[in-house]
């Protein structure tokens, strides 16, 4: 039996992060992680792979529609599917690899097995060197999240699969349903899309990506339209059938008229459920809200003072870099200091080509809990830098506190928003004004000067610059 000062379990961005931190704070850490790399579904397959394959097939998109105006001409364009995948898996490669040199650098103890409590002080660890007892003064749950369903489908993993069997199909498939128009949903028909996959998406909101400002859901919407992405808004799938060589989803509209569809493959997703399984939570004191999510307070403590919980298993925005802050926090808090997270300054990004970006209140929130605010919205078609390289789609929204000029919310759909999207943080996180943000110098010609001269609109001025 190896005793530990922090134990942390699943090595995801969250895990991988508070056991690195735990260890330059001088405690003896171990990182325990059920699959043979580490990185958890971020590394594995999610925000990794998925970003590898959104760059190739946007390469392959601008070779065959975009580079004929830069006066580039190619004779012949052709994928090779297995190879594009091929990169995909040598780029998670890197990183699980520059994972574990990173836990041998901090002197992280790593082992390989599934943890499971057997009470609020003793893990045991089942892995390929068989059971192993590990105790820890303070452990740190940090096992993620895996697909979530609908009762009625089943997931096989064959023709009905989700976003990990979607990044290691063997063949680029002719027809794919996508349930859910998410974020998951608008960037794997994005890949799809691009390389010639007819692609439906059934979303049942009346909007695509429906928890950003719908402004950004509908421009959204048009452009993936344009790619030739069919979407059907108001659609509630409840029941879909594996036939062999093909899938068929069922769903009705809001006035409850039936369809149906068939394609090679259904992929779902309506979003995550949290991973708790063979954990043990019940040889614990630890609770789960009706959800399943580990119920944790503002320092991500649960209910025994000694374990914490971080990142997709606690809910909230399911995304890597809140993972990562929860893990700075918890490490920190176990070594005193009083750290704290502003959950609403947290950004969000969606891959698709434009990008998509936003932090802080929506539009919708504002009207909706009657805050006053002034909107300032400017075209990347209005932009010089984005005329130059063609990427003209889109705009930067900022919405405005009316009197003192706060910034309470910045969206962005455009090229390299996920990028401008730090400015907008830094601006929240450090609440200067509008006024700040555009008298400020912004580099010439530049996607940036678009939210300049949206911040310029929202303070009652007209914009200055093309
Ligand atoms: P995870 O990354 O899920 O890691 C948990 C780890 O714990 C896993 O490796 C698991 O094997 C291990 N584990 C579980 N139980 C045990 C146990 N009992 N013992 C040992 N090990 C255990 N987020 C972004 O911010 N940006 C993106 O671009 C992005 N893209 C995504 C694309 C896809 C397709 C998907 C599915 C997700 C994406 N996300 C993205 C979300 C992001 O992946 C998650 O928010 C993030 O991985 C959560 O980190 P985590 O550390 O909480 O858990
Ligand atoms: P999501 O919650 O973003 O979207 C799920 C969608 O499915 C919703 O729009 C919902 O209305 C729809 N839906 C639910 N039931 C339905 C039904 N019966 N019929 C039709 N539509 C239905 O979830 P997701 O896209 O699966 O993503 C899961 C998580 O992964 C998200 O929380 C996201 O934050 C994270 N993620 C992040 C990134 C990123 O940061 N770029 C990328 C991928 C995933």
């Amino acid at each position: 039996m190896e005793n530990y000062d922090v134990a942390v379990i699943g090595s995801g961005p969250g895990g991988y992060v508070a056991a690195i931190r735990s260890a330059q704070l001088g405690y003896k850490t171990v990182i325990i992680e059920k699959y043979a790399t580490l990185g958890g579904t971020c590394t594995n397959v999610g925000c990794i792979p998925t970003k590898a394959l959104l760059d190739s097939t946007h390469h392959y998109a601008e070779a065959q529609h975009g580079f004929g105006s830069h006066g580039i001409m190619l004779n012949e364009i052709n994928l090779d599917f297995s190879q594009m995948y091929k990169r995909k898996s040598e780029v998670v490669t890197k990183n699980t690899s520059g994972l574990e040199f990173l836990m041998n650098k901090n002197k992280i103890t790593h082992i390989q097995g599934m943890a499971r409590f057997i009470n609020d002080s003793t893990i045991q660890v089942s892995g390929k060197e068989g059971e192993q007892t590990v105790v820890a003064r303070h452990y740190i749950i940090a096992t993620g999240s895996k697909p979530s369903t609908i009762s009625g489908i089943e997931i096989d993993k064959k023709r009905i699969i989700t976003s990990t069997e979607a990044l290691s199909l063997q063949e680029k498939p002719k027809t794919m349903i996508i349930i859910g128009g998410g974020v998951i949903g608008v960037e794997m028909a994005s890949i799809f899309s691009r390389i010639g996959t007819k692609v439906t998406i059934l979303e049942y909101a009346d909007h695509l990506i429906s928890t950003m400002d719908h402004g950004l859901g509908r421009s959204l919407q048009k452009i993936l339209k344009k790619e030739g992405i069919e979407i059907h808004l108001n659609q509630s799938v409840y029941k879909a059938e594996n036939l062999g060589a093909s899938a068929k989803v069922f769903f009705r509209d809001q006035d409850g008229k039936e369809n149906e569809l068939e394609g090679d493959y259904v992929l779902m997703a309506v979003g995550r459920r949290p991973y708790t399984e063979g954990l043990g939570l019940e040889n614990t004191g630890v609770q789960v809200n009706n959800r399943g999510f580990i119920e944790v307070d503002e320092k991500c403590c649960t209910a025994v003072s000694t374990i914490y919980a971080i990142g997709d298993v606690i809910g909230g925005a399911m995304l890597a870099h809140k993972a990562e802050e929860e893990g700075v926090l918890v490490a920190e808090t176990i070594n005193g200091q009083n750290r704290h997270i502003h959950y609403d300054r947290i950004p969000s990004v969606v891959y698709t080509w434009p990008e998509v970006a936003s932090v802080g209140f929506t539009e919708e929130y504002l009207k909706k809990n009657q805050i006053e605010y002034r909107s300032g919205s400017f075209p990347f078609s209005a932009s010089a830098r984005a005329r130059a390289s063609m990427d003209t789609e889109g705009f930067a929204k900022v919405l405005v506190d009316p009197k003192y000029g706060e910034i309470l919310g910045v969206h962005i759909i455009g090229a390299r928003a996920a990028d401008l999207i730090a400015q907008g943080v830094i601006a929240q996180e450090y609440e200067v004004t509008a006024e700040d943000m555009f008298r400020i110098s912004y580099a010439h010609p530049t996607y940036s000067e678009t939210l300049k001269e949206a911040y310029l609109i929202a303070s009652g001025q007209g914009a200055v610059n093309i």
